[in-house]
């Protein structure tokens, strides 16, 4: 049981680092929902239990402008509390709304993102789980987590394309192009789990696919590279991790690794196809 509630993400560790630097995300957090820029495009957005409908607006207005036009997102919704399952494996991740088949009350869902494609658009949905009160944990503590959520699976909605790609076994042809850098969607993919693995992971999250990675699956191996990249992407702005070395946690993504460049890339890139 101890093994899957690391794999799977026990909620108590994510709010047990956050809560030793409380005050320094929380006011990061109150500056990532103020929004700084009026978006391009209309996308429906719910408010959830710990983020309002203009948090949602901030978080979404962080993303370089160049992001509205690249991301798959229509609508992000607010859903009821689901736990992991009993039933659940490492490689299906299994959920249910009743906690009775819960593995443990401590695992429940925060966000996903599902794909769906009529007459050649790509659309992606996002998610956000209501997440369950906790008497240890204060509410600001869970905006964190919700925070973070948003950022992890907005970065999904862009690699939607992928994803859609990966699945009917056709090559990625995406190309990204930041002034006079261009890169292909594939070298990025590679180029981001040379750089995870080098700096020892970029969230305890992220670690539980480092071996998927390796996957003879090309379908499994390309989605946990993508996991790396949603983590990298929402330790960028919150400039904090959930990672066992304190050390990473606190400073996942140094300015002027590679890793940061990489990000930085990925997210200013305007898509060339
Ligand atoms: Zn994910």
């Amino acid at each position: 049981m101890e093994n899957f509630l690391t794999q799977f993400g026990d909620i108590r560790f994510d709010l047990d680092v956050y809560s030793r630097h409380s005050d320094r995300l929380t006011t990061r957090v109150g500056r990532l929902c103020n929004p700084r820029r009026s978006l391009n495009k209309k996308f429906v957005v719910e408010s959830t239990s710990h983020l309002s409908e203009n948090d949602i607006h901030g978080i979404l207005s962080c993303f370089p402008s160049t992001c509205d036009t690249r991301t798959r997102l229509t609508q992000i919704l607010r859903t009821p509390t689901e736990w992991i399952a009993k039933s659940a494996t490492a490689s299906d991740r299994k959920s249910t709304r009743n906690i009775q088949n819960a593995m443990s009350q401590c695992l429940p869902l925060t966000g996903a993102t599902t794909y769906t494609e009529s007459e050649n658009t790509l659309n992606a949905h996002i998610n956000l789980y209501d997440l369950p009160e906790f008497d240890f944990a204060e509410n600001r503590l869970l905006k964190i987590v919700q925070c973070q959520t948003a950022f992890h699976e907005l970065t999904h909605a862009l690699l939607a394309d992928v994803y859609l790609r990966i699945e009917d076994n056709s090559s990625i042809s995406m190309i990204l192009q930041h002034r006079n850098r261009t890169m292909d969607m594939t070298e990025l993919l590679q180029k981001t789990r040379e750089e995870v693995c080098s700096v020892g992971g970029v969230s305890l999250y992220a670690n539980s696919y480092r071996d998927l990675m390796d996957d003879a699956d090309p379908l499994t191996s390309t989605r946990a590279i993508c996991e790396q990249l949603c983590e990298a992407v929402a330790a960028y702005f919150l400039e904090y991790s959930v990672h066992e070395d304190s050390k990473t946690a606190c400073n996942p993504l140094p300015k002027g690794s590679r890793l940061h460049e990489l990000v930085k890339f990925f997210l200013s890139a305007e898509q060339k196809d």
